[in-house]
């Protein structure tokens, strides 16, 4: 996320810093991080239930609580209990109107727009259909010019109260430098999307991989399914569709720090083959297992061909429907989509070590159809058989999760720049 120094809702916003050693003012950001972290998780919270749920004592809860409200960042609200006598409970929750975040979400048919206020509410949401023309970079970062100003239009906010503009897509980002360097939709054509700052005088922007969102998403679900048997968490998402997506996420540490990663999967090379894929390389994992690779194989197109820039999913459909019904070709083609994805996946343990998998997006219809081959490319490896089979879980509604873990990414990154010096 490339900063900008101050924050819409205070105007001298950075916590202030003490004169103290770093090392002690990092440990100060990090327990105001904690702090914010566990009020947008759980809405209000009393003192003794941020103490107890953050592991900071009493009068450090104090200290960071005023700070806190001294910004305006959170506030508090007396709770008198009807008939009980005594003093009022005091809950702090997170200043709604302090900083809003705008999320964006690119896909390759249409724009899903959505605007959440800092205690992580929804305001508004929209989806538009991709125009056509927009395949070039400056139309289509004028087409989001104007959709964004239609979100705040809509919403009746002031562009100065947008602490962040957050952005994704499938493909290769560049976070640091706001922009897309591979897509897709563009290909090599990098996009940046620097000039929508303009209309938002203190938000910062960021730029992040759809399926490390996903990942991260299903890290704050929480799944019990996916504890390790050590206790640790961590879990590999796997985002099937016209593209393969891969995100890793793991939760590290005492505090159970979140750490995720978007490892360029899809585009790694899984065999020397005269596949073509669309980023122009031969033999990536997407060229077999992507829904243009399924469909190249299924209907024995000339392997160097890549066969549409975008598949419906009714032509997906079709393939399977012939496949289930003995199709040997339409058999052969989800075979080897599964044994590329297992074999893929087997290097990815082998590197990462052994996480539960879980599977998303579109390409889930077809499980039944790559499970085995997804099973015998997994077995060939000797990380496998010698630890086992990995977990694998399918959540088809792969949207939720990509924005979910949007939003979730968007305020944590807002937390990060309140709390961080300026
Ligand atoms: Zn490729």
């Amino acid at each position: 996320m490339r900063n900008r120094s101050l924050l819409p809702g205070a105007p001298d916003a950075a916590v202030p810093a003490n004169p103290v050693r770093p090392g002690t003012e990092l440990l100060r950001r990090q327990n105001l991080r904690s702090v914010l972290s566990a009020l947008r998780l759980n809405g209000s919270l009393s003192h003794t239930d941020l103490s107890s749920l953050t592991g900071l004592a009493s009068a450090t809860v104090t200290a960071l609580t005023a700070d806190l409200e001294k910004l305006g960042a959170i506030g508090r609200e007396e709770q008198t209990v009807a008939g009980v006598r005594g003093r009022p409970r005091v809950l702090f929750s997170r200043s709604a109107a302090f900083a809003h975040v705008v999320a964006v979400q690119i896909a390759s048919d249409a724009l899903h727009y959505a605007l959440s206020d800092f205690r992580g509410t929804l305001i508004d949401r929209f989806s538009l259909a991709r125009d056509a023309m927009s395949s070039r970079p400056d139309r289509f970062l004028a087409e989001m010019a104007g959709a964004l100003e239609r979100l705040l239009q809509r919403s009746r906010l002031h562009p100065s109260s947008i602490a962040l503009l957050s952005l994704c897509s499938k493909g290769i980002v560049d976070p640091e430098g706001g922009r897309l360097l591979w897509s897709p939709v563009f290909g090599r054509d990098p996009v940046d999307f620097q000039p929508l700052l303009a209309a938002f005088p203190q938000a910062a922007l960021g730029v992040e991989n759809e399926t490390l969102l996903v990942a991260q998403a299903l890290s704050r679900r929480n799944l019990p399914q996916l504890a390790g048997p050590d206790g640790s968490t961590g879990l590999v998402a796997l985002s099937l569709g016209h593209s393969i997506g891969l995100g890793i996420a793991r939760s590290e540490g005492p505090g159970g720090v979140l750490s995720v990663t978007a490892p360029n999967f899809g585009h790694m090379l899984n065999t020397v083959d005269n596949r073509l894929c669309r980023c122009g390389a031969y033999g990536c994992v997407e060229a077999t297992a992507g829904f243009y690779g399924i469909l190249r194989l299924a209907f024995q197109v000339p392997e160097n061909t890549i066969p549409a820039k975008f598949v419906p999913l009714s032509e997906m459909e079709k393939i399977a429907t012939a496949a289930r019904q003995s199709n040997r070709m339409a058999q052969y083609a989800f075979r080897q989509a599964g044994l590329t994805l297992g074999q893929g996946l087997s290097r990815v343990l082998s590197l990462a070590g052994n996480l539960p998998i879980v599977v998303t997006g579109p390409g889930t219809r077809f499980f039944d159809l790559l499970k085995a081959g997804m099973e015998e490319g997994l077995s060939q490896s000797l990380h496998v058989r010698l630890n086992g089979p990995p977990v694998i879980e399918t959540i088809p509604d792969e949207q939720s999760l990509v924005f979910e873990g949007h939003l979730d990414r968007a305020l944590t990154a807002v937390d990060e720049r309140l709390t961080a010096s300026r």
